[in-house]
């Protein structure tokens, strides 16, 4: 299917070439745009980012994804097939959860297997769990045909009013923690579901119980790998974006976004080229854009709006590391006093929880001849003044070490070949976000949760904003699905 259009329709200019800025050219360039992109860095993919050592692959930022029809429908609508260019695989079990008290299970993405964990569990009650997804599938209905089609800033369309009746009023205005403890009485199946607040970086206690729908959208949908490592998305994305005349520029900073009057005039880039645009797509963290229009004074987000950062450890071992789970989960011995370390004492927690990715279980490509990599990562506070330098680090490897131990992971610290670190301060520095917060504002509150920055400036006409740090929020198919909504606006855009 050839759905390129001869005519150029317009010209666009997009800053930063992340996920969602990538995924914008394409669907702009394929409707016929003249589009090009500047990226500060010497690389595409932003926080979707790439390491290799000792012959090991890693992922340095995102190490899974669900909704895999949204990335597929990107490449649709570009006339391509995803499968071409990249293989999904599922990870089973979804992962394997480590409790302090020396309990674990494996989260079973086969439904009799994993009701008969929670039946187990729940005194002869399995049925609590289908509640529960029951829940997260009306919820997602209701998503669907709105948050994850447009802002709420916008006007709302038939399709956004009539899914409404898939509003189950008492549940999206509670609080989400408090929804867990509804469904579910043991502790351990508690604590596994009070997790995925941090997917869009936030605390468990603070969050609506909207974000039921994320546990419902990883059950229903699976968690996949792509083979050859998550960066083989920005590869195709790129080449793709070349093979259609998209102009890509690495190490190229926008430095000004430049209008005339009220509308968009093009973006200056570092070096003084200028490039005169329709419309310009910020895809940078979007509490940059006041400085790059000429506000300096502009304040930047303040830490106690901030979504969570991360310490992330890249060690290639050598060895192989057979019989454990793709993802496990080390949870600390308090989960609530963590996060009031994170968010309160905004201090990196005494006794991390302590995520651990092994993507050569499920890929065996990802692993050196020698080696295995693996991705360990704790939870962050996105601050602007933490040093982050040798002792800071050397502290933070301590605590997320001794919690590895106590949940029984194999000491590897004497077979490390390689290893790189990744701080908030070096995330904060390499992608120009404020503290490192990987999802731009927390999702704290019903205000937080529900108006994130929209994806269209309502004061400057043609400018636009896409990605984590905008609306509906951080993480790789909501990128996608922020892409898709700027690129439906730019679409409607009328060029006099
Ligand atoms: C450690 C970590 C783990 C994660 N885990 C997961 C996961 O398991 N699953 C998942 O789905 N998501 C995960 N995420 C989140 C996911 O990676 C992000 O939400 C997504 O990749 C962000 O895409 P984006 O479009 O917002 O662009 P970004 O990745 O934020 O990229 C923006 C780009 O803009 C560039 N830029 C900024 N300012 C300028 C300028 N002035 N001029 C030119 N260029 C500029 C930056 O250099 C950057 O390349 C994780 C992220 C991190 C960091």
């Amino acid at each position: 299917m050839n759905v390129q259009c001869s005519q150029t329709a317009g010209r666009a200019v997009i800053i930063g070439a992340g996920l969602g800025g990538l995924a914008t050219a394409l669907r702009l360039a394929t409707r016929g745009w003249r589009v090009r992109v500047c990226e500060r860095s010497g690389t595409p993919g932003g926080k979707m980012n790439r390491w290799r050592a000792a012959g090991c692959t890693f992922d340095t930022g995102p190490s899974l994804i669900t909704m895999p029809w949204v990335f597929e429908e990107l490449f649709a609508d570009a006339g391509e097939r995803l499968a071409d260019y990249a293989r999904l695989i599922p990870v089973h079990p979804l992962a394997e959860y480590v409790f302090a008290d020396g309990d674990r299970f494996a989260y079973s993405p086969r439904l009799p297997e994993w009701l008969a964990a929670v039946r187990t569990r729940e005194g002869g009650r399995a049925e609590t769990f289908l509640r529960h997804m029951a829940l997260g599938a009306r919820l997602f209905e209701l998503s669907k045909a709105s948050f994850f089609r447009s802002s709420p800033f916008d006007r709302p369309d038939p399709a956004a009013l009539s899914a409404l009746k898939y509003m189950p009023l008492r549940h999206v205005w509670g609080s989400y923690a408090e929804t867990v403890r509804h469904f579910y009485h043991d502790p351990h199946l508690r604590q596994m579901f009070l997790r995925y607040p941090t997917y869009v970086g936030s605390a468990p206690e603070r969050v609506p119980a909207m974000l039921t729908v994320i546990p419902y959208l990883e059950y229903a949908f699976g968690v996949h790998h792509i083979e050859g490592g998550l960066y083989t998305l920005i590869e195709a994305l790129t080449a793709l974006l070349q093979a259609r005349g998209v102009e890509l520029r690495w190490q190229a900073p926008a430095v000004a976004i430049e209008r005339a009057g009220e509308r968009i005039a093009g973006v200056r880039l570092a070096d003084g080229t200028r490039w005169p645009a329709d419309v310009v797509v910020m895809n940078g963290d979007v509490s940059r854009s006041p400085a790059l229009l000429g506000q300096p004074e502009s304040p930047s987000l303040p830490e106690s709006e901030r979504s969570l950062s991360g310490l992330v450890f890249l060690w290639a071992v050598q060895g192989r590391l057979e019989g454990r789970a793709h993802h496990t989960v080390f949870f600390s011995s308090d989960y609530p006093r963590e996060f009031h370390e994170l968010f309160d004492e905004r201090r990196f927690p005494a006794d991390p929880t302590v995520y651990v990715n092994l993507p050569a279980r499920s890929d065996p490509s990802m692993a050196g001849p020698n080696a295995e990599p693996i991705f360990v990562m704790a939870n962050a506070p996105a601050n602007d003044g933490d040093p982050w330098d040798e002792a800071m680090i050397a502290e933070a490897r301590r605590r997320v070490v001794a919690r590895l131990r106590a949940g029984g992971f194999p000491d590897v610290e004497h077979r490390l070949v390689a290893e790189s670190v990744w701080t908030p301060r070096r995330m904060a520095e390499t992608y120009d976000m404020p503290g490192g917060a990987i999802y731009g504002t927390h999702s704290h509150g019903i205000r937080r949760a529900f108006f994130r920055p929209p994806n269209r400036d309502r004061r400057i006409h043609g400018l636009y904003y896409v990605g984590g740090s905008t609306h509906p929020g951080g993480g790789t198919p909501t990128v996608l699905l922020s892409a898709r909504m700027v690129s439906e606006h730019i679409l409607r855009h009328r060029l006099s």
